[in-house]
């Protein structure tokens, strides 16, 4: 068992490249690329892990920009994962470190995910868990694994890859995601289908000729009210929602000939999403009988629901415990507070509600006050529960594969939604930076503990057996889609 000492010895060795790391970061940040074109992003990650001394697979579950890179400490031993993500959200770009909506370019992408920094912190775990167990050489037998999985905005890049099988034969999976405070994430998510309904009908002239056309607008819109009935008969937590993709084009003269909507359908588990979805075609075919036009279904992707574990989840909060509360400078806290100035009145009533909830022994002023940091340095009690979150993330299908844990960790400014052009200024500061470094300790960690212990590998798969209660692994994408 490593004990203290060598947990120290860990961090010690992460902190010694810790440059390197927050360097990548940014340069990601830079590139902002998006969905399943990560080339760039990609080539950085793999550049250092091959510097490193990993074995790199580029090209996996036909994405060109998935990659496993491989570190084999002796032979035998557990396989530990880290997943890293590096995609960038589109119509975000903004300049760094400023205080205000300012784009480097019109209608250019951005990190407005912190997904340059996820991926950066999963480098740092796998490099100082390889460099830890290097040391050992042979003593401690282990593979160590980093993932690099494209398009987890919308794209679901994960769910190919568990789908192809490139998560086989790992015994657990670390990650994280930076957010606004520290803790371990602690609950399911929704199953999500994302299909797109495509409608063919005849265009025509619509005032001359309308005994012609067909229209594909109606179907759509034949379609939306069907879906709409529906949802009074689907479980409370469904959530079904669409965006018109194609509405047939600009001219109300022209029997609208083709038109397209992308459906997200979703549920606490897969196996409510499935029978909705069913439902929701019927509905697609109705709509087409109806307006005497053609139905096609495309699919986009689909992720299934988080299997939480709390085996994994308690080492992951010790150890969180054990390198104590996040600490930031004055200077840090400055610069997050004049982020946090530019967010309407209240921002902070969502992180206000949870630390009431997490530390009820606090007095309401106390409440208000540790709301009112700019950034939160406070480790949150560990909480593990089967509810969903309402939204969606394709972690959950590698947590599906094997026990998987994840951190949140708070460096961005206090109420300052993802998304946000806020999120994408800050992405470069040395808060996320500290907060990656934070983030790649903790995971190396822990892969420490099931590496070191088998009895906490053993028990953290017992648990997730148990929570999987005989259902199998299978992806919603079906085989013939590819990723696009
Ligand atoms: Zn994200």
């Amino acid at each position: 068992m490593t004990d203290k000492n060598g947990k120290k010895t860990l961090s010690g060795l992460i902190d010694a490249k810790a440059g390197l790391f927050a360097g990548v970061s940014d340069a990601i940040w830079d590139c902002a690329e998006t969905r399943f074109d990560l080339e760039k992003s990609a080539d950085m990650l793999i550049s250092v892990l091959e510097k490193e001394g990993f074995a790199i697979e580029r090209g996996v579950a036909d994405m060109k920009d998935a990659f496993v890179a491989t570190y084999k400490n002796g032979e035998g031993g557990p396989v530990v994962g880290f997943l890293a993500e590096y995609d960038a959200l589109p119509g975000l770009s903004q300049e760094s470190g400023v205080f205000e909506r300012k784009p480097i370019r019109e209608g250019g992408s951005g990190h407005g995910c912190g997904h340059n920094a996820l991926g950066a912190g999963s480098l740092a775990a796998a490099v100082g868990l390889k460099d830890f167990l290097a040391a050992s050489a042979g003593k401690t037998p282990a593979t160590v694994k980093f993932f690099g999985c494209p398009a987890e905005e919308s794209g679901s890049g994960k769910a190919f890859m568990a789908r192809s099988g490139v998560f086989g034969g790992t015994d657990a999976f670390f990650t994280w995601h930076p957010m606004g405070e520290n803790r371990v994430w602690g609950c399911s998510s929704l199953a999500n289908y994302q299909v797109y309904f495509h409608f063919k009908g005849l265009s025509a002239h619509a005032a001359a000729a309308p005994e012609k056309g067909r229209s594909a607008l109606d179907a759509l819109e034949l379609m939306s009210v069907g879906v709409n009935y529906l949802r009074e008969h689907v479980v409370q937590e469904a959530r079904i929602h669409y965006a018109y993709t194609n509405a047939g084009g600009m001219a109300p003269n022209v029997v609208q000939s083709d038109a397209s909507a992308l459906y997200f359908i979703r549920a606490p588990k897969s196996a409510q999403v499935r029978p909705i979805f069913e439902r929701v075609v019927d509905i697609a075919k109705g709509a087409a009988l109806m307006s005497g036009t053609a139905m096609e279904i495309e699919w986009d992707s689909a992720c299934a629901e988080y299997i939480v574990n709390d085996a994994l989840g308690r080492a992951m909060h010790e150890n969180m415990r054990e390198l104590g509360d996040t600490k930031y400078t004055d200077e840090e806290k400055a610069c997050a507070r004049r982020y946090v100035a530019t967010l309407p009145e209240g921002s902070n009533k969502g992180v206000a509600d949870l630390i009431k909830k997490s530390f009820p022994e606090l007095e309401p002023g106390e409440v208000e006050a540790m709301a009112s940091e700019p950034l939160q340095e406070k480790l949150f009690p560990y909480v593990m529960t089967d509810d969903a979150l309402p939204g969606s993330t394709d972690v959950s299908d590698a947590s599906w594969v094997a026990p998987t844990a994840q951190l949140l960790v708070g460096c961005y400014p206090t109420g300052a939604p993802s998304h946000s052009w806020q999120w994408v200024a800050f992405g470069k500061s040395p808060a996320i930076h500290k907060g990656l470094i934070y983030a790649g300790k903790v995971m190396a960690m822990t892969a420490l503990d099931v590496i070191d212990d088998p009895e906490l590998a053993a028990k953290a798969k017992r648990e997730h057996l148990k929570r999987l209660n005989g259902e199998k692994y299978v992806c919603a994408i079906p085989e013939n889609v590819k990723p696009h």
